[in-house]
């Protein structure tokens, strides 16, 4: 099996959860020279509008927008996603071919119960990987870093990424799922108008909290479980006065 060795993997349950959490930060990973990745747990089956088949399309394009080297659906179903033995296994499998250095998980409390247990079934799956005895194909291989995305989370980031330069692209990335958020001719229900709209409002809303708590225009935050660990006091960013 190839070994992918990507720098960043952001794991969700759904098609469009990455992009509306992290997609600016994988673009502005990728624009540093990393090498990223996204894994859909589900192909989003259960949403009400669009198919599999088309949700696909558009996550290939939004993707590609993100600039990301590699993504894939595990093949957990849709509104069952469920820290399992056998998806954990598999996506222990999955980690094991990409080798990431650093992954993106939901964070561990949500009002969707796919949210929550993604995030289990991810930790469990990267711990699971580096498991030498584990009876899966694949060299041992785990992740050194775990980093949450908290943007719907009400919790107090660890730090918040500076998105100001990607935005419009990563807007870009979220509207590429246009079966999720835009009607089709001869569909056209004030319901999916209001859904865009508020879509729009909202990220945009979330994006400047973020972005005013680092004195920056946009910002992604993130929560991790250690410390951080400071070398330089003279250098640290975000100014207090
Ligand atoms: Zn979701």
């Amino acid at each position: 099996m190839e070994k992918l060795n990507l720098d960043l993997l952001a794991i969700a349950a759904h098609p469009d959860d990455v992009e509306l959490t992290c997609g600016g930060t994988l673009l502005t990973m990728a624009q540093l020279g990393y090498k990223t990745g996204i894994l859909d747990l589900t192909a989003g089956e259960m949403g009400t509008r669009g198919t599999p088949q088309i949700r696909a399309r558009e996550a290939a394009k939004a993707a590609k927008l993100l600039r990301v080297s590699w993504r894939d659906t595990l093949g957990v179903p849709d509104s069952d996603v469920q820290p399992a033995r056998q998806h954990k296994l598999r996506l222990a499998a999955v980690i094991r071919q990409l080798r990431p250095k650093t992954v993106i998980l939901p964070y561990w409390e949500a009002r969707h119960p796919d949210h929550y247990h993604a995030s289990t079934l991810g930790y469990e799956g990267c711990f699971l990987a580096g498991l030498k005895q584990l009876p899966i194909a694949g060299e041992a291989h785990r992740p050194f870093k775990i980093l949450y995305s908290i943007s719907y989370a009400d919790v107090r980031p660890t730090f918040v990424v500076d998105i100001s330069a990607q935005y419009e692209q990563r807007r870009k990335a979220i509207l590429a799922f246009a079966s999720q958020f835009r009607p089709k001719k001869g569909e056209r229900t004030g319901k999916v108008h209001l859904a865009i709209d508020r879509l729009e409002a909202e990220m945009n809303q979330l994006a400047r909290h973020y972005g005013q708590l680092i004195g920056v225009q946009y910002g992604e935050p993130f929560l991790q479980k250690e410390l951080m660990q400071v070398k330089d006091v003279v250098k640290m960013e975000v100014r207090s006065i």
